[in-house]
């Protein structure tokens, strides 16, 4: 079944009584295109979807536009309901309960097609538990909900764990930083789980409106995940709050976290942490060899968190999963003595530029570093049998940087290979629904521009 719905009381309802009728539930952000919510009902083939249709515009209208029936479901109102897919069958329900898939999500594609990743009750329900553990988390916690139910963070790390542990949900429909801010300020926030955007929006908003310091209130947890943290947004932010930014490391096929750093010490380190309990992992190379401490490889991992696969992508789910449960995460990471992860970038977004390795991240946190540049995304050009370096960069309103002089910037800090062969101002880079960048987008764009 799927919901389309901004975050809301009758989002989590629906999905927990989906859930115990082991119906899939595929909570699917409201917010996408029509050409993208008719891709994944096809795909899925859900038999049932509801629009949550009074609480935003967007469901509303594709309510209207698919013909749904407005009525009432349980104690929410206005909803619509749609049959889709009508001849479909079900999925038949598993004997062991613990692999009955519990959520269907699908990816935000930020590297292509959106995957539906199941997530079976046994999934979900490590990774909840592992993260409430990790954050101590308790009755008297109100977690700030803001990120969308829709993607895997905000499905499992903020509704199921903050149910699971007896602490309050505080949900939020929509992303807004005066929101935000008002709320830490007033109603007794105590955690804050967010994307690097919302964290960068929240000093924007501060600026903007000429706040000297953001209110505290009771936050105690401040947490991020999801992309790549630059480490000055990182400053700042624990200058703010007078907390560390805590950097957590997950995948929707690992229900997501994998690993997350736990220190109440502020650290100016790009490390994701050490892995969570229950993981474990190897870092190999091209060969499937396991790569000496400390040097960069492909990460691959196993816990009960891995996904059962994709759905029906068997090719794929072999691809990623091999016999003895290995998960490749097609990140590129290193691990340092202590056991702290790093990412270094995507598998396929790593450029090689003749025959030396670019890892974008790299060339990301050197340009973010610039006092007036807001974002970055650095993504591979291939031109005759080699690959360029294209650098995509969002400045502060009114900035007065050019890009030439952000080049020499990049270039006094990178040897050669790694510079920039050409940097591209936006006015916003391109970012799907949970705010992640989608870089397949931009390499498209940075092809174009020699065609
Ligand atoms: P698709 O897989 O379809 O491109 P997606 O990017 O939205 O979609 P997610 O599961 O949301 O898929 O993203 C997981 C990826 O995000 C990881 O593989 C990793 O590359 C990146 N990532 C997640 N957390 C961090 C982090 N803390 N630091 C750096 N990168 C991160």
């Amino acid at each position: 079944m799927i919901i389309a719905s901004e975050n809301s009381v009758a989002l989590g309802a629906v999905l927990f009584a989906a859930s115990k009728l082991d119906a899939w539930g595929i909570p699917v952000n409201p917010r996408l295109s029509a050409r993208e919510i008719d891709q994944i009902a096809t795909h899925s083939g859900a038999r049932r979807v509801l629009f949550n249709a009074p609480l935003s515009k967007e469901a509303a209208d594709h309510a209207g536009r698919v013909g749904a029936t407005i009525r009432a479901v349980g104690p929410f109102d206005g909803v619509g309901v749609g049959p889709l897919n009508a001849g479909a069958k079900p999925e038949p329900v598993e004997k062991d309960g613990a692999r009955q898939v519990a959520g269907l999500l699908y990816t935000s594609g930020t590297t292509g097609t959106p995957k539906g990743v199941m997530l079976s009750h046994t999934n979900l329900l490590f990774a909840a538990r592992t993260s409430g553990i990790l954050r101590e988390s308790g009755p008297g916690d109100r977690v700030y909900g803001v990120l969308p139910m829709s993607h895997i963070v905000g499905y499992s790390i903020l509704l199921i764990a903050t149910l699971m542990h007896g602490s309050t949900l505080y949900v939020v429909a929509k992303a807004d930083p005066a929101a935000l801010a008002h709320a830490i300020a007033e109603q007794g926030i105590t955690n804050l789980f967010g994307v690097p955007a919302t964290y960068q929006r929240l000093l924007e908003h501060k600026s903007v409106k000429g706040i000297e310091k953001l209110q505290c209130g009771n936050l105690k947890n401040i947490a991020v995940a999801g992309a790549p943290l630059d480490l000055d947004l990182k400053q700042r932010i624990e200058d703010e709050f007078g907390i560390p930014l805590l950097n957590n490391y997950g995948i929707t096929e690992c229900s997501p976290g994998l690993s997350g750093v736990r220190s109440q010490r502020p650290v100016a380190d790009e490390s994701v942490g050490p892995f969570l309990p229950g993981i474990e992992h190897r870092i190999v190379d091209v060969n499937g060899k396991q790569v000496a401490t400390g040097d960069v490889g492909e990460l691959h991992v196993r816990g009960p968190n891995v996904m059962l696969g994709y759905y029906r992508a068997a090719d794929l789910t072999a691809a990623a999963i091999d016999r003895e449960g290995w998960f490749n995460t097609g990140d590129l990471a290193r691990v340092n003595g202590e056991g702290h992860l790093y990412i270094a970038g995507r598998t396929k977004e790593l450029i090689i530029r003749s025959g030396f390795n670019v890892y974008p991240a790299e060339v990301e946190a050197v340009l973010s570093s610039h006092k007036q540049v807001v974002q970055t995304a650095v993504v591979g050009r291939p031109v005759d049998g080699n690959e360029e370096v294209v650098a995509f960069v969002q400045l502060l309103p009114g900035a007065s940087v050019s890009s030439e002089e952000l080049k020499a910037y990049a270039a006094g800090q990178l040897t050669s290979y790694k510079r920039p062969t050409e940097l591209i101002v936006l006015d916003a880079l391109p970012a799907a629904s949970t705010g992640k960048i989608l870089k397949h987008r931009l390499r498209e764009m940075a092809i174009e521009r020699t065609a």
